[in-house]
């Protein structure tokens, strides 16, 4: 097994709301490992964005990380991000241990600069000194190896296509090598062609080495596919599933899992020889979820336990669900 590069253990953040909690995301522990792509997936609201928060403990109020850990694991040594104050991340980690290409990534570069001036004020967040030559360099050698021009580095946003926008943005957000990449529903404003294409360019970046893992946050299991090995499946802000997408696809284990699958259109015949489903109910009201296993207002399949005892994730066959019918 490959080592691990980000552990969050046990992690609660909520939202303080009117002296009271939305709790986004309870008690989720995980490990992403070298060499790994993981999908994480769910409808909006089951606590992905928050999640990636937390993996950069960018938490800023109204949020919260109330309990838990987020270790980080770097050259041998182990950096506990949830005890590093906003400074020492900013200084240190984000950008050059860990990055984010952000949910809006279009709208990621200031429409008034010019590409070049945008990384120059980022850069001064990380270094005292910068050597502007230096740096033009570094950045027209990556926005290369992502398959844009270098001369787009002179142009301002508003000159580039959108598939264009998002590969710098995937450029800037990977400047530094840093080990562990988020990629927040990096597709979503894109045609499908575009989609390939950026989808084509975060592979790449990982078989170059460029990062070491990379957790993808989307809502869409069909995108999820054609880039991760390892699919969590998240719910109302908890962990619900963890297995293999080749699993899932095959047998996904989870009720809430076998929902989202269904529920989309996708050209995989194993998935749509089963037929379009939807699943019933909205996500509950994460101020005061329900009690025992949170989609048990939404479940087919609710045993008598289900409302008075929450599920923990256990293993199943080498697979994890948290679901009292395992
Ligand atoms: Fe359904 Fe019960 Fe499983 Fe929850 S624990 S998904 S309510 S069967």
């Amino acid at each position: 097994m490959n080592r691990p590069v980000l552990q969050i253990e046990n992690a609660r953040a909520y939202y303080i709301v009117e002296n009271n909690y939305v709790r986004a995301i309870d008690d989720i522990s995980i490990v992403i490992r070298e060499g790994e792509v993981v999908g994480i997936v769910g409808e909006s609201g089951s606590g992905k964005t928050t999640l990636s928060n937390v993996m950069l403990m960018n938490i800023k109020r109204p949020l919260s990380l109330i309990d838990g850990k987020v270790k980080l694991y770097s050259n041998g040594n182990v950096i506990e991000l949830n005890k590093l104050s906003r400074e020492e991340l900013q200084k240190n980690i984000w950008g050059k241990e860990t990055s984010i290409i952000p949910q809006s990534a279009m709208n990621a570069l200031m429409p008034t600069k010019k590409i070049k001036d945008s990384i120059l004020d980022v850069m001064k967040t990380h270094f005292e000194e910068i050597h502007e030559k230096e740096i033009i360099e570094k950045v027209q050698a990556r926005f290369e190896e992502v398959g844009i021009s270098k001369d787009v580095i002179f142009r301002y946003p508003f000159e580039l296509s959108g598939g264009m926008k998002q590969r710098a943005v995937i450029a800037i957000a990977t400047l530094l090598n840093p080990r562990f990449l988020i990629a927040d529903e990096p597709t979503s404003a894109l045609d499908v062609s575009t989609q390939k294409m950026v989808l084509k360019t975060i592979q790449d970046l990982r078989e170059k080495e460029i990062v070491k893992s990379i957790a993808f946050i989307t809502h869409d299991i069909a995108t999820v596919r054609q880039i991760a090995e390892t699919l969590v499946v998240m719910y109302a802000g908890k962990i619900v599933e963890i297995s293999s997408i080749e699993d899932i696809i095959k047998e996904p284990l989870h009720p809430y899992t076998r929902g989202l699958l269904f529920s989309v259109v996708t050209p995989e015949p194993e998935v749509k020889k089963r037929g379009i489903y939807y699943i019933p109910g909205t996500p509950p009201n994460l101020m005061y979820p329900p009690p025992g296993c949170r989609f048990h207002p939404r479940c087919e399949y609710k045993l008598d336990i289900c409302d008075k005892e929450e599920p923990k994730l256990k293993d199943v066959n080498g697979r994890k669900v948290a679901c009292f019918l395992y």
